[in-house]
This record gives structure tokens, sequence and C-alpha cells, in this order.
């Protein structure tokens, strides 16, 4: 052989003998060679596992989603390139064989929004929103729109509102309509939603399932019935994750029940803290008697188990005052995303809500002066310090 042939492929294509890697390595090629032609043919009949093409399945990508369809505890798992085309690929998937129209709980992330009225509305899918805590507006509003799927966050960004599952998945079966949940903000250590009746989980892998703000990626699970349409809509429109992040996720996952637990704990102190505070108004955290759905969290979730995000609001302070706070941090991270080993803090206003109208943000209950802190693995003690000197504001 030549040069040029030999530089193709000269080395290549080895199978690695007999012994069985400890981690799952990372697989970048685009295609795969079978044995022969009458094996690749039974390998797309789905007469014979085996691998085509990474578009459709990929060995990396296969070890992270067998390990999410192990957490989450259902049918099968799509890994994708971010949380929201996890999200897309969620609500297409629920609403293929049903009405094109979403109902929506009021308290979303941002982006959800712009997903529903700047892109799906467009599209012909309408939306429309409910209290999602409240069952009675949920119940009125399926019989009203009778939509094909009902949308919500388990637990909602930022201010942390968590309605029945449950009961709302029995709501929508009854009316017709799927239930699509973002998990991301509880994971499957907090809640397995499949487990209480919705049809679809989805998440923003980028946060605590990867947990080191190395990746972006999002994960749609789905129970048996919805399964073979994520796998159809996975396979045409190709949202898939690309094989190193998928790596990098099912490393972080080994460690996230460890990770959350810790983050969990320190939430909750930090949360108890904030609340002693004569510059803090209202704080958000799941374990206090007064949350708003005190006793869903207390029916859904473990006892010390509340969730890793506090969102409190500055006592008086306008736009420049909370600048001038979260300037003020110096060991808990200004940046967007939550769910990282380290403590970061985000000001939805300006960042995950800010395409929303202020009016719109006011109704939410996301006023100017609230900031949402993800806590992260460091001792409480330092974070709290951090809060204290930017609070005193010298
Ligand atoms: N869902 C929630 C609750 C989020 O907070 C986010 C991002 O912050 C997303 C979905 C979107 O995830 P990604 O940024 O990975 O696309």
């Amino acid at each position: 052989m030549k040069i040029n042939t030999k530089a193709v492929h000269a080395g290549d294509r080895k199978k690695p003998g007999r012994q069985i890697p400890v981690t799952t390595p990372i697989y970048t090629a685009a295609s795969f060679i079978a044995e022969s032609q009458e094996q690749l043919d039974r390998i797309f009949a789905r007469e014979e596992p085996g691998y085509s093409y990474s578009r459709y399945e990929n060995p990396t990508t296969a070890a992270l989603v067998e390990l999410v369809t192990e957490l989450e505890g259902g049918a099968g798992t799509l890994a994708c390139a971010s949380g929201m085309s996890a999200l897309q690929i969620a609500i297409l998937t629920a609403l293929t064989d049903r009405r094109k129209s979403v109902l929506a709980a009021t308290a979303l992330y941002g982006a959800t929004y712009r997903l529903l009225w700047n892109v799906l509305e467009p599209l012909g899918i309408e939306s429309s929103l409910v209290d999602i805590c409240d069952l009675d507006a949920v119940e009125q509003a399926l019989a009203k729109r009778q939509p094909g799927c009902v949308l919500m966050e388990t637990i909602s960004n930022p201010l942390l509102r968590v309605g029945e599952i449950d009961r709302i998945a029995a709501l929508a079966t009854a009316a017709g309509a799927a239930l699509v949940v973002d998990n991301t903000f509880a994971t499957p250590l907090l809640v397995r939603p499949l487990e209480l009746g919705a049809n679809v989980v989805m998440h923003s892998a980028t946060k605590y399932l990867s947990g080191h703000g190395d990746v972006l990626g999002g994960l749609v699970v789905a129970d048996q019935a919805h399964y073979e349409t994520l796998r159809t809509l996975s396979r045409t429109l190709g949202p898939v994750l690309g094989p190193f992040e998928a790596y990098l996720t099912m490393r972080g996952i080994k460690t996230f029940p460890l990770r959350m637990e810790r983050q969990c704990a320190n939430a909750r102190r930090i949360a108890a803290w904030l609340r002693e505070h004569p510059k803090v108004d209202r704080v958000c955290y799941g374990d206090d008697p007064a949350h708003p759905d005190a006793a869903t969290i207390e029916r859904l979730m473990p006892p010390d188990l509340r969730g890793a995000i506090v969102s409190f609001e500055l006592k008086g302070a306008a736009r420049p005052d909370v600048f001038a706070f979260l300037d003020r941090l110096k060991l808990i991270v200004r940046a967007t995303s939550l769910g990282d080993v380290h403590s970061m803090i985000l000001y939805p206003a300006i960042a995950s809500h800010r395409d929303l109208a202020p009016k719109q943000r006011e109704r939410m209950g996301i006023r100017d002066n609230l900031v949402r802190l993800s806590a992260g693995i460091e001792d409480a003690s330092d974070i709290i310090a951090d809060l204290e000197q930017a609070l005193a504001g010298e």
C-alpha cells in the first residue's frame, strides 16, 4: 500500500482484545463496520444488537443512556446536546398523536417560555399557562384547553414551587394529555416523576448530573408508551450528545448522589442563616413550614433532601444594590447555571428570566431584588462567611 492509503487505514479498527475496560471509553466513531452486510441488515432491523451510525446509537452514549434509564426508572433515554434540545424533543414526543397544544406551569425557566411562545407557537403549537400548584385550576384548564401535554418543573426555577406530580399525572391522563416533567432541580435522588405517573422526564444534564461545569447536555427519559416515539424522533432529528460529553456526564453521575446530599445539606444551612439576616427579605427553600407547597414537599421528597437551590430577596434593594452585592462576593461564583461543585449565584432578572417583560416577571413573583444561589459542596461555613461579608457591604 502507498503512503496515502496507509495514512488512512493503518492501525485503525482493531478490536480491543479480551480485556474489558473498567469504565466506558470514548468512542468517537461516526459509523461502525458490521461483520457482514447480513449482520448490518439485522442491526438495522433491530434483530441483533449493534451499532451502525452514531446518530442512532453510540457505545459511549449507550452506556450513559442505560445508566440514566436505571436512575429515572423509564423505558429508555435519549441523550441530547443540551437541556433545551432535550425539552424540545420531550414536548414533541408527548404531542405526537395528540392535540398540538401545551398546558404549561406558570413557574418555568425563562428559555422554556421562549421555546413555547417564540418557537412552537409560530409552528402552530399553542400554549397556555396554569398555576400548577392549584389542582382545581389544573383540572379546569385541562377541561377548557384540552391540551396534548402538560409541562411542569419538579422544583421550579427560581422560586422553588413544587406541584403534586402524582395528582397532576392522574388528571392529565384522565384528560388524554401526557405529562412532561423537567426534573433538573430535583434530580432522581429527590423525585422520580415517572414513578409518580409522568410520561416523559427531561433534564438539563449540564447541572447536577454532570456537576462540574464542564459539559452541556440534556436527557429525555420516556415511559414504555412514549419510548418508540422518542427513539424515532431522535434518530430523525439528530439532537444527540457527542461521545465526549456523554463520557463526562457519566463520570459526573457516578458521584452525583454524594454531591447532591452535601449540596442539599449546605443549602438547608444557608437558608436557615439567611432567614435570620436583617438585610434579607423572603427566603425560598423547601424545608420551610411556611413554604407555599410545604405539604407537597413533605409528601414527595425525602425528609433531609429538599433541593440545593436557595432563592432570596435583598431587603429594599434596587438593581444597582443587587449588582454591588454580587460584585462583593469572593468565593461564590457569579455565573449562569447551577448544580456545580462550586457555589454559584445568578440574578434571574438579568439572566434566566431576562427575556420576560418586567410585568410578567412581577406576576411570576420574580422581583428585581431576587437572587438565586446554587449551593456547592464547599464547607457551608465558608459559603455563609462570603454571603455575610457581601451583605455587610464593606
Ligand atoms: N431546565 C431548567 C430548569 C434549567 O434551569 C435549564 C438551564 O438553566 C434548562 C432546562 C436548559 O438547560 P441547558 O442550559 O442545558 O440547555
